[in-house]
Formats: structure tokens, sequence, C-alpha cells
């Protein structure tokens, strides 16, 4: 843990060596307690190495580190040159957040994003977000840029959050909004989760982070409660209600949420159901590719016919939403 340190350790530790270094990327947060406790050690090198050779920008990588700390020159590097296969980050397979991403791209709307696993949006096939700062940044940049250019985008403007982002930062500048009238349209991504760190429990799961029971914020009285008029719930597997959904709200004169609601598909309990993968019939497919467009990497596309993998597909039945040639049926289908 970075905090509180543990000081008896870290003491005891620093008791043990001749040197003490503290190689941390960034800011001297751990350098800088240890020079407040006064740490040395039993050889009377109380010096500690951090800050005063190390970069606060960028990434420590082995070459650096031995450059700075062991003063190589540079003419021997860790680094090899050798053949990685490319992995973008991307969306799960079946992850909710896909299909509204899909319809964001589809309708071409200008989209604020916000911290989470769903910030993956900006990436391609969906290429959906166009700005990401910080925490809660989303809504406040959505009505920001509402203010200044809604003579230029019209109502093609939404913001995207997290529902954990959401209850950490998003609801003071939807407050704003509402105070301010503003006519920003909100999805707010309801996967039941802090998805990109790790399933941590939130105000809005009904659980503690012990996992004890408690009071779970109902997002619609909540968003009622602010001011907000206009809200719906679509699901995200269902593209047609999806973009139903959000062109309603852009068509209001006045702030509206749409709450995109399914679970996070790696929640354990998710994990448990049955899941029932997808093939690529061949002789159907027309190698037109569109079902590459719902971002899936159970869907190998590196061939004419797109392969999908049977260990990875969850059945979501988004990608054979997209085919025009029903050529994307469930395996257990030709089984049966
Ligand atoms: S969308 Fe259908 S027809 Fe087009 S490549 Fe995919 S499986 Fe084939
Ligand atoms: S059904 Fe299609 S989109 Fe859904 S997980 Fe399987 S391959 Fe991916």
């Amino acid at each position: 843990m970075t905090f509180p340190l543990p000081r008896k350790l870290i003491e005891s530790f620093c008791d043990g060596v001749q040197r003490i270094y503290v190689i941390e990327e960034l800011e001297p947060f751990i350098e800088e307690q240890l020079r407040i406790w006064n740490v040395k050690n039993p050889y009377g090198v109380s010096e500690i190495t951090g800050k005063n050779s190390l970069p606060n920008m960028f990434e420590l990588t082995p070459d650096v580190l031995r450059r700075t700390l062991l003063h190589g020159d540079g003419t021997t590097s860790f680094e090899k040159e050798i053949s990685i296969p490319p992995r973008p980050p991307v969306l799960c397979p079946g992850c909710p957040h896909s299909g509204v991403y899909f319809v964001l791209h589809k309708l071409k709307l200008t989209a604020t994003g916000d911290i989470g696993c769903y910030t993956l949006g900006a990436l391609p096939p969906f290429n959906a977000l166009d700005t990401t700062f910080c925490m809660g940044a989303g809504i406040a940049n959505a009505f920001g840029i509402e203010k200044v250019k809604r003579h230029v985008l019209g109502k093609k403007l939404v913001a995207v959050i997290g529902d954990s982002t959401f209850l950490h930062s998003g609801i003071a500048p939807l407050i704003d909004i509402v105070f301010n009238k503003g006519i920003t349209t909100v999805i707010l991504m309801d996967n039941s989760t802090t998805g990109m760190t790790g399933h941590q429990q939130h105000p809005g799961m009904g659980k503690t982070i012990r996992n004890a029971d408690t009071y779970a914020i109902n997002y619609e009285e909540l968003l009622h409660a602010i001011g907000i008029r206009h809200v719906s719930v679509f699901d995200p597997y269902d593209l047609e209600e999806t973009e139903a959904a959000i062109k309603q709200a852009l068509a209001l004169e006045e702030p509206a949420v749409v709450i995109s609601r399914r679970p996070c598909v790696m929640l354990e309990s998710e994990r448990a159901k049955p899941h029932h993968p997808y093939e690529v019939i061949d002789e159907l497919c027309e190698e037109c590719d569109l079902c590459l467009k719902i971002g899936c990497p159970a869907i190998d596309g590196s061939t004419p016919i797109p392969r999908i993998s049977a260990e990875r597909c969850i059945g979501c039945d988004l990608c054979a939403k997209l085919c025009h040639f029903e050529a994307i049926k469930p395996i257990a289908e030709r089984l049966n």
C-alpha cells in the first residue's frame, strides 16, 4: 500500500541494506515520506537516492535506470528487438459498452468521455470519444462545449460517464447543467460495478467495500431529485433501443440522462451464467466486415471470412445483429 505506508516494514528493510534507492515514477511520494521519517541504515548512509537522480517524467524503463543510477554510457541496452504480436487495448468480448459506442459512431455524435474502461471507446473501431480529462470532466466538458459551440454542433453532443465515476464526481457538474439551464444529454453507463480498477463496490451496488449489504442509490430517483426530468433506461445489447433512446434525449430542449443498463460481463455473477458462443457460417458470409465494427476481440478479422473464438465469445448476439446476411449464429444451432 502506498498510503498509509507500512513504516515498520520499510524501516526494517532499510536496516538491512547498504544503500537506499527509491525508484518511483512521477512525484517522489514514497521518497518524501522516508525523508520525513529520517530513515537511516546501520551503515550510516542516510542519503536516499531518488529524484535527485531520477526523472519525474515518463516511464522508468531498465535503460533509464541504467543510465541514471549506474551511469551507463548508453552503448548497451536492455531493450531487445523482438517480434511481439501487437495487442491494442480493447473492450472485453460482449462488453455492454460496445453497443453504445457502435451507436455513437453510427450517429456521428461528438462525445466527451470520462475515466473508466469505457474510455477505450476512443479507440478504433469506435473512435466514439472526443475528449477525456479527469473523473467527472466528461459532463463538465460537454456543458462547456455546449455553451460556446452549440451553434456549430447543434444537438449532436453527448457526455459519456460510468456509474462508478458518476457517483464519484459526475453529480456536481450535472447539477451545474440544471442550474445553468443547459440542455446537455448524458449517457450513464451503468454496468453495476467499478470495471477498470477491479470491480470495487460503489454506492450504487448495495454492497459495501467489505461486501456487506447496504443501501443502493437509485439513479432514477437521484436524477429526478437534482432536476433532470427526462431519464430513460435502455439495454445496450438492443441496438435499436439504444439508438432510439439517445435520439429521443437529443431531441429535447432540456438536460436529459439516458442510462445504459447491463452488468459488466466480467462480474463473477455474469461469468457463472452459461454462455452460448457464436460462429460465422462460411457459405452465408459475404466478407463485408460489418461485424468487426462491434470491436469484439473474440472476432478475428485477419482472414477474409471473420473467425469467432468459441472460447472467448460469450454469445451476446451483438455481432449477429449487425450481419445483414444472417451469417453469424450460435454454434448450438448447428449441433442441434
Ligand atoms: S457481417 Fe456477416 S457477412 Fe459481413 S463479414 Fe461478418 S459474418 Fe460475414
Ligand atoms: S456474440 Fe459476437 S460480439 Fe458477442 S461476444 Fe460473441 S463474437 Fe463477440
